[in-house]
């Protein structure tokens, strides 16, 4: 890295700056805000759309929105969606094929679309999700072109937490409040007697790049200390943790515990948990016709492991009970994902908890797994 500066203080017109500049280069910018009772990812014109003076309160099965009164912009922890909805979209057009008046059938390959996104606000578990995706879609012997050129364009803003959820464990998955490596930018929001400012670090020559067109100042000890502190602070401040125990071992002998079938008691099989998580990749394809039947095309679209025919085969599913399916969820999640990718597939980022319809928390679960194992040794 060649930056002028690897560290800065933006206030909070500084903030706007940034977004304005962004936007002025052409680029998509993506960031929180508020719409339907949530702080969900949307296209932002301006930083005037960014959720300013709201939290949020969690649970299992629950989210709420609360007002601050400290006007904070990045006080609220993972909302329903995550940057898979960007970079790997619900559903995504590969080729359409079109029947000539001569009988003739031609096809064509649709183009992914590749906005230049600049995503504003990455949580650091979000930036390790990312990371997961790009070693899933495009580290292997096929890769998902779409995802890699978006991937590719994309410039990362990433927001430090400094008011962890209710529902987050990043820390007992092996992440933490801090931003890894990999960002363009990492802010921190500070807010105290001297006015409200974000502490920047500077991750890549397009992050100094970009920090060069705004106003901004150069870092004081007194703000580096408060943010550091302020993330630190997250840290002890989780608000759940998973077992302490070696996850991928745990899941692999628990394959016939009782506590499926509890689960299984509560679980609707909706997906709910797949869709909201970061990390879940899965896709199926499937062709739609006109009502001539002269054009066809062929979408990809994200499959759930919780669907019954996600594991169809030779006239029936392989998983056919709520058991076997939320088993091999959060067994793939927490061991076998280390055998295909040298990594957990959970980030702790709590999403599956807050937006699980009967509040199924999977720090609970496992929890209750080792609780059981435990118990049978
Ligand atoms: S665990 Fe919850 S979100 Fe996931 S499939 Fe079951 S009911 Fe749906
Ligand atoms: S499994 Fe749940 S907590 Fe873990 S990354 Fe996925 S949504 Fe987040």
């Amino acid at each position: 890295m060649t930056a002028a500066v690897d560290t800065a203080v933006l206030d909070r017109d500084g903030l706007g700056s940034l977004v304005d500049a962004l936007v002025g280069d052409g680029r998509t910018v993506v960031g929180p805000t508020v719409r339907d009772g949530a702080v969900v990812l949307a296209e932002l014109a301006s930083a005037d759309e960014l959720p300013y003076g709201w939290g949020v309160e969690l649970d299992a099965g629950r989210y709420r929105l609360v007002p601050r009164d400290d006007g904070a912009v990045f006080a609220h922890s993972a909302g329903p969606q995550s940057w898979k909805s960007y970079l790997h979209p619900a559903r995504e057009r590969l080729w359409s094929a079109d029947r000539t008046p001569e009988g003739d059938v031609s096809f064509e390959r649709h183009t992914p679309d590749t906005p230049a996104y600049a995503f504003l606000g990455v949580r650091p578990c979000d930036l390790r999700a990312i990371a997961i995706q790009d070693r899933v879609l495009t580290s292997g012997r096929y890769s998902d072109d779409g995802y890699g050129a978006r991937r590719r364009g994309a410039l990362l803003i990433a927001a430090e937490c400094t008011e962890p959820g209710a529902t987050c464990f990043c820390v007992s998955t092996g992440g933490g409040p801090a931003a890894d490596p990999g960002y363009d930018l990492a802010l921190t929001e500070v807010i105290d007697d001297d006015g409200h400012r974000f502490f920047v670090r500077v991750g890549s020559e397009e992050g100094a790049r970009l920090l060069d067109q705004v106003p901004h100042r150069d870092a004081d000890t007194v703000t580096e200390a408060v943010a550091r502190a302020s993330v630190d602070s997250a840290r002890d401040r989780m608000g759940r943790a998973l077992p302490p125990v070696d996850l991928r071992t745990l899941l692999g002998g628990s394959l016939e515990a009782d506590r499926w079938d509890d689960v299984a008691q509560r679980c609707l099989t909706c997906g709910n948990c797949t869709l909201v998580c970061p990390t879940c990749f899965c896709t199926t394809t499937e062709e739609v016709t006109d009502l001539t039947g002269d054009h066809t095309e062929r979408w990809q679209r994200w499959d759930s492991c919780f669907d019954l025919d996600f594991s169809f085969l030779h006239e029936g599913p392989v998983r056919p009970s709520a058991r076997s399916r939320y088993r091999q969820w959060l067994t793939h999640k927490l061991s076998t994902w280390h055998d295909q990718f040298d990594s957990s597939g959970c980030v702790g980022c709590g999403r599956c908890i807050a937006w699980c319809p009967v509040g199924i928390d999977i720090t609970e679960e496992v929890a209750a797994l080792h609780a059981e194992s435990e118990t049978e040794a």
